[in-house]
């Protein structure tokens, strides 16, 4: 079994999921990072970028709306480091869709990536971690806060989030392990750079002047957050949801 802790990072190739896995190579918790099949980011930069960090990140294929997918991610953090300590649900899709034409399928895929594919992350690393850990997933300012026209998959699945969190974080306090909810607003990665599923590069900035501290968040102001609730630093948080927007929601 590896001295160091063991992260498994879903969604690991771009944006927030990157950040995180830099982030714990520099902290010298081992990272097992998930790439979707057919993602245009290359999954080796994650596990450059972790070595240049003077860590480790082993990529892994991963669909988080496939069960089988998901337990074999978890297991090869077990087969190659015999534990799991930290895990981060952050995989998710974002597509815009007014609800008049919102077909079942739409619906339903949103669902299954976004919120189940957070259950079957944590399902997975619960099955084989042992006592203690930390689990985060990323939810989003949509799903609880704030209302986002031609977005009502995404804001349900996201809303599902604190609720999941809140209900494993009491089912697995007797095993020391705690699991909490990031929201976050506006963060500039590949996802809200889309400007036909999102804002795009204009639309941030023009957001960004909304945002009382001035700018769109970066990845790594998520990814901070990120090892903060999963780590011990936060050993009695659990159960919560944390806002990490620059203040957007309550100006
Ligand atoms: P991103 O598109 O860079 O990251 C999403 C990652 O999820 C990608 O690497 C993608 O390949 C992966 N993914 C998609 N479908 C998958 C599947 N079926 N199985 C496994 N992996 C899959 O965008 P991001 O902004 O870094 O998104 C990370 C998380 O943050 C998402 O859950 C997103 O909804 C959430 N979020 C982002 C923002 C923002 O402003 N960027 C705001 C709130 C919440």
């Amino acid at each position: 079994m590896s001295e160091r802790k063991v992260a498994l990072v879903t969604g690991a190739a771009s944006g927030i999921g990157q950040a995180v896995a830099v982030a714990y190579a520099q902290a010298g918790v081992a990272v097992v990072g998930g790439t979707f099949k057919g993602d245009p980011h290359d999954p080796d930069r994650t596990g450059a970028l972790a070595a240049q960090a003077g860590g480790i990140c082993v990529m892994q294929e991963l669909d988080v709306a496939d069960t089988e997918s998901v337990e074999r991610f978890a297991q090869l953090a077990i087969d190659r480091f015999g534990r799991i300590d930290h895990v981060v649900a952050n995989a998710g899709i974002l597509r815009a869709s007014p609800l008049v034409d919102m077909t079942d399928e739409q619906w339903r895929q949103m669902l299954e990536v976004d919120l189940t594919g957070v259950m079957r992350t944590f399902r997975a690393a619960a099955r084989r971690m042992r006592q203690g850990g930390g689990m985060v997933a990323i939810s989003s300012i949509a799903g609880g806060v704030y209302g986002w026209e031609e977005h009502a998959h995404y804001a349900a699945a996201k809303a599902g989030v604190p609720g999941l969190c809140r209900s494993i974080a009491v089912e697995l306090a007797g095993r020391g392990i705690r699991c909490n909810a990031i929201i976050p607003g506006l963060i500039e990665t590949p996802q809200s750079l889309d400007a036909v599923n999102s804002l795009g590069p204009v639309g941030l900035a023009a957001a960004a002047r909304m945002i009382p501290l001035g700018r769109v968040g970066t990845p790594d102001d998520v990814a901070r957050l990120v090892l903060f609730l999963a780590g011990e630093d936060a050993a009695y948080i659990t159960g919560q949801s944390v806002v990490v927007d620059g203040g957007l929601t309550v100006r």
